[in-house]
């Protein structure tokens, strides 16, 4: 059984212990260990570390951050197999998936290698009579992390390097239903240089994420979580004096022209409905055939679908694990009997996918549900716009490119979507007119790369900036101007009027 604990000031700390949860393998449902759940005395310990560890590290060159970015990043890469095992025996993925997690958060640790440049201020000489301006962006202090279960390594990787990077020290607060990662990355933090203190972990619940929001020296908090308590995090924060960013949940849909590729239409469909077992919030979970080539569209799908390879993470021949949880999987599992209440017509079952090793999903040992496709689902009803965040893919018939678009503008959520069309114009016009952050033109799931910035728009977003790219620069740093003046021996005494340029 493992034991995961806290990292603080560079050590594993035991932490109060009277408080933990269970983890599981769920793969087979079986408990596999514990994990400390932090009391406001624990992360009062990481914050103080945090205090200590900061003026040196803001007080520590642009080179001498650059290089141990590097170090992190060839040790990230040496242990990407280590990280991506231990994701998969917590959450679920399979270890592809997991390696791919692991690549994306590197690209954010190669963005914040170029630190030097990002950090650049502008300098105009002769703003007044021998007088010079300059900007400079400097760190917070303390910033904290508190991230979700479904990206273990990526999503406190958009996040830390960029704040480390500007000199802030970080406090991360991972989810307590895979918290394993997050201690590799304190180690190999650790091995690469930074001192302690400056990349810290609290495992925990919402005692834990309280103490954060209202901790005084804790100047930022990201976040990344379900919209509620998205929206809580935001709400609490701000209300404790701190920027706060705060991405939500995510409702996503493929708006599919009739002139598209439908091979192509359905590859994608399929890749990002099921990948992860649709445990992303970048996943596509509703696609809008516009008519009419619904029935032809389902076809392809469910062709694709009926051959995807369903089994633990650890087997390489598996495509899609199981869910993270027992809960979890329960409450994706019950949108498949509300759509049929609701008027779909469940074309495949994902409680009656073979799982490798097992039998039928629904009577396997562990957290299973196949790939489960509802089609004719009727817009505006709780299968289309609730987040069910599992392998369930909804076809929303339309009848034009206006219905479509006015489905997606009508959602809570604005994350990701996407249109498949051969036509240009439309998709043009699609990208200029759908309320949502994220747009793919032929791209199912449409994450941005590092240099730029990841983030929704609507109830998937509290707060005004993204992460990561130029925007995770500025939310890490706050701006200055210096105004400087060196005086000849010619400077004309004193003078009380209000400082004008001449
Ligand atoms: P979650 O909101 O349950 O948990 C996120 C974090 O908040 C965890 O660290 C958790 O410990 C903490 N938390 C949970 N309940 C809390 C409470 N009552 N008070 C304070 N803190 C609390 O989310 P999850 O289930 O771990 O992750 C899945 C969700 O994350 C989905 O909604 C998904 O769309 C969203 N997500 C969004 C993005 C994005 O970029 N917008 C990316 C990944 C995941």
């Amino acid at each position: 059984m493992k034991s995961v604990k806290h990292w603080i000031n560079g050590a594993l700390a035991d932490g109060d212990p009277a408080r933990t949860a269970e983890l599981y393998n769920p793969a087979t449902g079986e408990v596999s260990g514990h994990v400390a759940l932090a009391s406001a005395a624990d992360v009062d310990a990481a914050v103080a570390a945090a205090v200590a560890a900061f003026p040196a590290w803001r007080d520590a060159s642009l080179t001498k951050r650059a290089q141990v970015l590097f170090r992190f990043r060839e040790l990230m890469y040496a242990h990407r197999d280590e990280l991506a095992a231990l994701i998969s025996s917590e959450h679920g993925k399979v270890h592809s998936d997991a390696l791919g997690e692991v690549a994306r958060g590197l690209e954010v640790v190669e963005f914040a290698c170029g630190i030097p440049h990002l950090l650049k201020g502008g300098y105009s000489e002769g703003v007044s009579t021998r007088v010079d301006s300059y900007s400079i962006r400097q760190p917070l202090g303390v910033v904290a992390g508190i991230t979700p279960f479904n990206f273990p390594a990526m999503v406190p990787m958009w996040m830390y390097p960029i704040a480390i990077a500007c000199g802030n020290a970080f406090v991360l607060k991972p989810s307590e239903k895979d918290p394993s990662a997050s201690l590799l990355m304190a180690r190999l933090w650790q091995e690469a240089g930074l001192p302690d203190g400056v990349f810290s972990v609290v495992q925990g619940d919402k005692v834990s994420v309280d103490r954060l929001l209202e901790h005084p020296d804790v100047r930022a908090v990201s976040f990344v979580g379900s919209t509620p308590i998205a929206r809580y995090v935001y709400e609490t924060g701000t209300a404790h004096g701190k920027r706060v960013q705060a991405l939500g949940g995510a409702k996503n849909h493929m708006l599919v022209l009739p002139d598209a590729d439908l091979d192509l239409v359905a590859d994608s469909a399929v890749s990002a409905g099921f990948g992860s077992a649709g445990e992303r919030c970048m996943a596509i979970s509703v696609v809008l055939a516009v008519d009419p080539i619904g029935d032809e569209l389902v076809q392809k799908i469910v062709e694709r679908v009926e051959h995807l390879v369903v089994g633990p993470g650890d087997d390489p021949a598996s495509q899609m694990g199981p869910l993270v949880t027992g809960p979890h999987r329960d409450k994706v599992a019950s949108y498949l009997d509300l759509g049929v209440e609701e008027g779909a017509k469940l074309v495949v079952d994902g409680r009656e996918t073979t799982v490798t090793g097992g039998g039928k999903a629904s009577e396997t040992a562990g957290f299973w549900l196949g790939p489960t496709v509802l089609d004719h689902v009727p817009a505006g009803s709780r299968t289309h716009t609730d987040e069910i965040f599992g392998p369930v893919l909804s076809i929303v018939r339309v009848s034009s490119y206006e219905e479509g678009l006015k489905v997606i503008n009508d959602g809570l959520y604005g994350n990701g979507t996407a249109i498949f069309t051969n036509d240009g114009g439309a998709a043009r016009r699609f990208q200029n007119e759908v309320e949502v952050g994220m747009i793919g033109i032929n791209v199912p799931i449409p994450v941005p790369m590092a240099f730029y910035s990841f983030g929704g728009w609507k109830s998937s977003l509290f707060g005004d900036t993204h992460v990561h790219g130029t925007e995770g620069v500025h939310f890490y740093t706050r701006g200055k101007v210096v105004t400087s003046r060196w005086l000849d021996p010619s400077h004309g005494g004193v003078n009380l009027g209000f400082p004008t340029n001449g």
